[in-house]
């Protein structure tokens, strides 16, 4: 294995699943929901399959409809422009980051992020010879500091990456965040890679704001959105995710794509497609759905004796465990199955720099994408921590 990759032989999410199953335990740590969704994207992707025959190659860029179906989506939701030929269909997400740092960075090249980060981009940055440049997202809150942010910019920076809703943290990012990142990056000439897979789960007054809507000059140009359908429709296994930006931008993941995957999910990919143009009660029953289930799972950790650092978007949770005793995430992470029979995954090992492993090292986080009556469970065992 090339010397770049051996931080990264095995991923918190395959640690914690195994445990989890090999103990029985909830798994509240991978994020996945136990409930697949909607019916009628399920049986749309199997008559693609067994009636329509849509079992070959797509188009190297996508389905057409999934592109003109993105675009439709950008312009209901945030009033976007976006021509179905600047969007690229990904094999989730996470390979729509991947071939977009490979695309945009040369060795050497600086890489803005917010750890913690979401584990695949310090592998993606590390694969494309980049150098991360960590910001630290500060708890409670998890709000960045405007000098720490300002000096991670330098005149090798090439890519500012952003996650709103943020994973694991919980956090939406503010209009003036958002703001403040747009303005160095477009004074740095750099490129802005924002992640909003989460886009659809939000909380109480949080706003999801994408960074291609703010009037920052210059800004819309050099911005390339990813999203996935994984986490807006519950189907995380069937990884079909997608980048659109400006021709100019999107040519750099285009490209690389084509070596990675070429292209994947054909039969999904038409069926996304219808899903995304489903009404708006489908997106607000989801949202309100989550909302519920955050408050319980956070209710039930709060009377199991955590600290709940509230979540504004996501289906994350995260919490301080000190005030029943423990001070380190990572050891009760891998304690908490045989303890009380659920699993979470410490946040500190989505964090690069020592200030941010420090400031993160008590806290866990909780995934909520569950039936009510499994978090009820879950809330139920963890009554069990106070001894
Ligand atoms: N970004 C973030 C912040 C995520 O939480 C996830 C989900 N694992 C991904 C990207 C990857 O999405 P996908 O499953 O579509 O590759
Ligand atoms: N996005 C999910 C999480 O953060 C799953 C990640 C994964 O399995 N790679 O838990």
């Amino acid at each position: 294995l090339v010397e770049r990759m051996r931080p990264f032989t095995s991923t918190i999410f395959t640690e914690i699943s195994r445990l989890a199953a090999e103990t029985g335990a909830i798994n509240l740590g991978q994020g996945f929901p136990d409930t697949d969704g909607p019916a009628s994207l399920l049986a749309d992707a199997a008559a693609n399959i067994t009636e329509r025959g849509v079992n070959q190659y797509p188009p190297g860029p996508g389905a057409p409809s999934l592109r003109r179906a993105v675009a439709d989506h950008q312009r209901r939701f945030y009033g976007l422009d976006v021509d179905p030929a600047d969007v690229v269909v990904t094999t989730g997400a996470t390979e729509a980051i991947a071939a977009t740092l490979l695309g945009l960075c040369e060795p050497g090249d600086e890489v803005v992020a917010f750890e913690p980060t979401y584990d695949s981009y310090a592998a993606s940055v590390a694969l494309a010879g980049a150098t991360l440049r960590p910001v630290t997202l500060h708890p409670p809150h998890f709000g960045f500091d405007d000098d720490e942010l300002a000096a991670a910019f330098s005149d090798r920076t090439r890519v500012v990456l952003v996650n709103t809703p943020h994973n694991p943290t919980g956090a939406v990012f503010t209009r003036a965040q958002l703001t403040r990142i747009g303005e160095l990056a477009v004074a740095h000439d750099a490129v802005v890679v924002t992640d909003e897979v989460y886009e659809h789960m939000t909380f109480d007054d949080a706003e999801h704001i994408p960074m291609a809507t703010l009037p920052v000059p210059g800004l819309a140009e050099r911005t390339l959105t990813i999203s996935s359908a994984g986490k807006t429709f519950s189907v995380t296994g069937w990884k079909v995710g997608w980048v659109h930006g400006p021709p100019e931008l999107v040519a750099a993941p285009r490209a690389v794509k084509q070596f990675l995957t070429f292209h994947g999910g054909a039969p999904l990919q038409p069926a996304v497609a219808n899903a995304l143009a489903l009404g708006d009660d489908f997106y607000a029953t989801a949202a309100a759905d989550l909302t519920r289930k955050r408050d319980l799972l956070s209710a039930g950790l709060r009377s199991a004796g955590f600290d709940v650092l509230t979540a504004r978007g996501t289906y994350f949770v995260v919490a301080d465990p000190r005030p029943l005793g423990f001070d380190d995430g990572v050891d009760l992470a891998w304690k908490l199955p045989e303890l009380c029979g659920v699993a979470a995954v410490p946040v500190s090992v989505f964090c690069q720099s020592a200030a941010a492993v420090a400031a993160t090292r008590p806290l866990v986080r909780f995934a909520f994408c569950k039936r009510d009556e499994v978090l009820a469970e879950a809330a139920d065992r963890l009554t069990g921590l106070r001894g």
